[in-house]
């Protein structure tokens, strides 16, 4: 497999050269003061990235960002709950599989592939009774990227604990947790943080943790009372992927340094729109009416295989792009803005796409 291939999908992500040059060190033993304080800093950072209010906690689990949506479904609703699920496309759709397992009554907002959320979509769920909501901030799958201050509002108003699954668009897209009345965050390593996969991480508000701490859930390795508790003390209940969350502090603090999260935010969205702007000759239809910053939805207007252009970008360019599954296999291929994209990469996607082009293959 040649590892050196450009990367525009949606994660994992390009890594920068010195994340990469420390992912070949040694892990070192964790059950320490110094790897503590590490995670400690770590918390403290990603709070601040998300406007998390004043004693908010993060938890840091070992497994993919599928590990924290399970995790908070389980923790943070009960089967007393009555919960509103927004489903736009395959990420959604997992909150309804994870509901339906774990017995969380529910209510579906199905939104057709591309569609936005909307006012007229919540204002039907009003006094209700509903006590969650769980959603997407980006649905990565079609694009779509959510008005989180609407639903926010949405929920204030209804007194309804927001669960938001951020993972493709933390440091992507602006999110406030205070600011949008958010109740629990969950994020995930190999999207925009740049980071291998491995590892997600749920953000927890005090009405967060007043639900995880009161609920008694049937599992050991999701039990989350148990990370907070180990948190505290700046550990985890069983051995995390240390090497991984030493890059994280690494990656954190460059972004400190650099400014916080809005300069990698603005960066994605140059990125992004250098790329939009550079496709405008091509027959490309952005496939989102409100794109996220992390990703370019494409179909081709004259019906092309969207799996066919990924697999020629792969195959004859050595350059990944995101392909889709299930019944949007055909229509939509993605392009990732996230991770380490230099501008000449950029300019070779570009480049590429348009002799993709010039011999009829988009
Ligand atoms: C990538 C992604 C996930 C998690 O996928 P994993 O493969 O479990 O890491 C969940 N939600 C969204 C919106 C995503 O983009």
């Amino acid at each position: 497999m040649n590892r050196n291939m450009l990367n525009f999908t949606v994660g994992p992500v390009m890594m920068d050269d010195t994340l990469r040059l420390e992912n070949s060190e040694q892990i070192p033993y964790f059950r320490t003061p110094e790897f503590s304080a590490i995670m400690k800093e770590n918390e403290s950072y990603l709070c601040q990235f998300l406007d998390a209010p004043k004693d908010s906690r993060m938890i840091f689990m070992t497994g993919s960002g599928t590990a924290s949506m399970e995790a908070a479904v389980m923790n943070v609703f009960t089967a007393q709950d009555k919960v509103l699920v927004v489903n736009g496309g395959s990420f959604g759709h997992r909150f309804v599989e994870l509901c339906t397992i774990h017995g969380i009554p529910f209510t579906e907002i199905h939104l057709n592939y591309g569609e936005p959320l909307t006012q007229k979509h919540l204002d039907a769920f009003n006094n209700q009774g509903y006590t969650g909501l769980i959603m997407q901030h980006h649905e990565t799958s079609t694009g779509v990227l959510y008005d989180l201050s609407m639903v926010g509002a949405f929920c204030k108003k209804n007194n309804i604990f927001l669960l938001v699954d951020a993972i493709s668009s933390f440091m992507a897209d602006p999110l406030s947790m205070q600011q949008d009345a958010i109740g629990a965050v969950i994020m995930g390593s190999q999207k925009a943080m740049a980071l291998p996969p491995g590892l997600s991480f749920i953000c927890a508000t005090p009405k967060a943790i007043q639900r995880i701490t009161s609920h008694k859930v049937s599992s050991l390795y999701f039990n989350l009372a148990d990370y907070l508790t180990n948190g505290e003390r700046g550990q985890t209940p069983f051995t995390p992927a240390v090497g991984t969350l030493l890059l994280l502090h690494t990656q954190l603090k460059k972004i400190a340094e650099q400014g916080g999260v809005a300069t990698i935010i603005k960066h994605t969205q140059e990125i992004a729109q250098y790329f939009r702007d550079g496709i405008k000759d091509l027959p490309l239809k952005n496939y989102s009416v409100s794109p996220s910053n992390a990703v370019t939805a494409l179909t081709s207007t004259t019906g092309k295989s969207a799996y066919d252009i990924f697999t020629e970008m792969k195959d004859k360019y050595q350059i990944y792009i995101c392909p889709n599954g299930g019944e949007l296999k055909d229509l939509i291929f993605r392009v990732g803005h996230i991770g380490y994209i230099t501008k000449q990469a950029l300019d070779t996607l570009l480049a590429a796409l348009h002799d993709m082009h010039k011999h009829g293959a988009l």
